[in-house]
């Protein structure tokens, strides 16, 4: 099936322009699913002008009406979980049930932004002058763009437009060029869901760069939101300032999963193999160090080890498969290159370590699940964010050691503590530096908590009340009496 027209400009799905094409692969079996159009430049600008066409209507509907669309939106998205969900797997890898999950992490947005959208409340701020009133008011900041990655190819867009539409903005989204379906099938949500033509316009294409050089060169566009690595989400925030347009950053992590002498090592094992190689491990929140107290790591090692034994790689929409493929050939490369070099400097591999081959495999990008031991802080990995299967493992032999380690990251995202020890736990959470913690719980988020990182893995809050602030400028009004 060939569905060109997949550029959503004012409440018409296009060809583009150039008549340009390009193809969406299955990254499990190497299959093209399906053929899309390659916006550009030309397509931009049309999508930025029709968001800013329809931005007075969208922010003069009651707060009401506007959470009226996205609930609307929030039960089509349920109504079509099992169908969303597996395009998710053929076009993103990750096994069917946790595509499901996706979804419904997705749908959850839509759902609490209807509800924030009521709860946009001003303020009134007492004057020095009995003559005089302060009303404080919080208006949508306009039309804002927002920029999404692969790995969560649905949630990703949720969580910034439905912010967006609830605060009466605007938007211009760019997908990933790797997600391209799952993008179109959450905008044919918020069609069906009655968006007004031009509230929400969705630019596919192949090439980042033209596309986002419009959006950060239009002095309309006020907001840009962009969820991505920190390579690029610099670049970006450097260049908005230009027009001075608001950033929102959620980059990439390096987080620590910190297990004291008095956890239960076996607890915290069976914790780190589920959160480490959740999407493969390309989660931004994926530990990317197990910082491990020297006189349980091998107890801690040996119920990791089970775990991942049991891990069945393959295809995600094949029953039983619990890790799907790596997204694309430099996802794969990385991988056995940061294990090259942890093996060259002392690493030990205690399971996995090589891409995977044979029949399952070969059209895919598939490494299998590993585990290194006797990681040091000198090896790529300690560094680098892995994105992909590689859990490395070090050790520790003192609090204050352990934290020093956890926090000589540029990254700051999530972060994760295992003890039993209650004050230990805070102790440890208010000393790391990143902006999520798990304490003896591997999944410190939800629509309804701010999720976002310090330091290079970002600035601003997606979800939680945060969320919609994000989309709203502060406007005073000082009135003589
Ligand atoms: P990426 O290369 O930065 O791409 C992310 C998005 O930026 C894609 O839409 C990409 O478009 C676009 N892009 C790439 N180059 C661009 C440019 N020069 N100008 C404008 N846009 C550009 O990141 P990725 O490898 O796809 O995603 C993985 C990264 O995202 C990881 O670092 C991960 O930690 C991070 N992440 C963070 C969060 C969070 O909430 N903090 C959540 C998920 C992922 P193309 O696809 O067309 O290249």
């Amino acid at each position: 099936m060939l569905r060109e027209a997949t550029v959503y400009i004012d409440g018409k799905w296009r060809s583009a322009a150039s008549g340009e094409t390009f193809s969406s692969t299955n990254p499990a079996t190497g299959a093209v699913l399906d053929t899309v159009a390659d916006g550009g430049r030309a397509e931009a600008r049309l999508a930025i002008e029709a968001a800013t066409a329809a931005l007075p209507g969208w922010r003069a509907k009651t707060a009401y009406e506007r959470a009226d669309i996205l609930i609307a939106a929030h039960r089509i998205m349920l109504e079509r979980q099992d169908e969303l969900a597996t395009l998710m797997t053929k076009e993103q890898g990750k096994p069917l049930r946790m595509a499901r999950t996706e979804v419904g992490y997705a749908a959850d947005f839509l759902l609490w932004f209807a509800e924030e959208a009521k709860r946009v409340y001003g303020e009134v701020i007492p004057s020095s002058r009995a003559d005089q009133r302060f009303l404080v008011l919080q208006q949508p900041v306009g039309v804002c763009a927002a920029i999404t990655p692969w790995n969560y190819p649905v949630s990703m867009i949720t969580r910034k437009v439905a912010p967006a539409l609830a605060a009466g903005c605007t938007s211009v989204l760019k997908p990933a060029e790797q997600t391209p379906l799952c993008a179109i099938e959450t905008f044919r949500v918020f069609e069906d869901a009655g968006v007004p033509p031009g509230v929400v316009n969705l630019v596919t294409c192949s090439e980042p760069e033209p596309v986002a050089d419009e959006i950060l060169a239009d002095p309309n566009v006020r907001k840009i939101s962009f969820t991505g690595s920190t390579e690029i989400g610099k670049m970006i925030a450097a260049r908005a300032g230009a027009t001075m347009k608001r950033v929102s950053m959620e980059l990439g992590g390096h987080a620590p999963f910190l297990v004291f002498e008095d956890a239960d090592p076996e607890h915290a094992a069976k914790g780190a193999a589920l959160v480490k190689f959740l999407n493969t491990g390309q989660a931004c929140i994926c530990p990317n160090r197990f910082i491990v107290h020297r006189s349980i790591v091998d107890r801690f090692l040996k119920t990791l080890r089970a775990r991942v034994e049991g891990l069945v790689p393959g295809d995600g929409l094949v029953k039983g498969t619990t890790v799907g493929p790596l997204i694309d050939e430099p996802a794969l490369a990385k991988m056995t290159r940061q294990v090259d070099d942890a093996v060259a400097k002392g690493a030990t591999v205690i399971v996995g370590g090589t891409k995977l081959t044979g029949e399952t495999f070969d059209n895919g990008h598939f490494f299998a699940p590993t585990i290194l031991s006797e990681v040091t802080a000198d090896m790529v990995i300690c560094s680098e964010e892995t994105f992909g299967p590689i859990a490395p493992v070090l050790v520790f032999d003192d609090e204050a050691e352990a934290v020093e380690m956890a926090n000589s990251t540029s990254y700051g995202l999530a972060g994760y503590i295992y003890t039993r020890d209650i004050s230990r736990a805070i102790r440890v959470a208010e000393a790391l530096d990143f902006g999520m913690i798990g304490i003896n719980d591997i999944n410190p988020t939800s629509a309804a908590v701010p999720f976002g990182g310090i330091k290079e893995s970002g600035l601003g809050r997606e979800g939680a009340r945060a969320g919609i602030t994000e989309y709203l400028d502060t406007k005073v009004l000082g009135i003589a009496l």
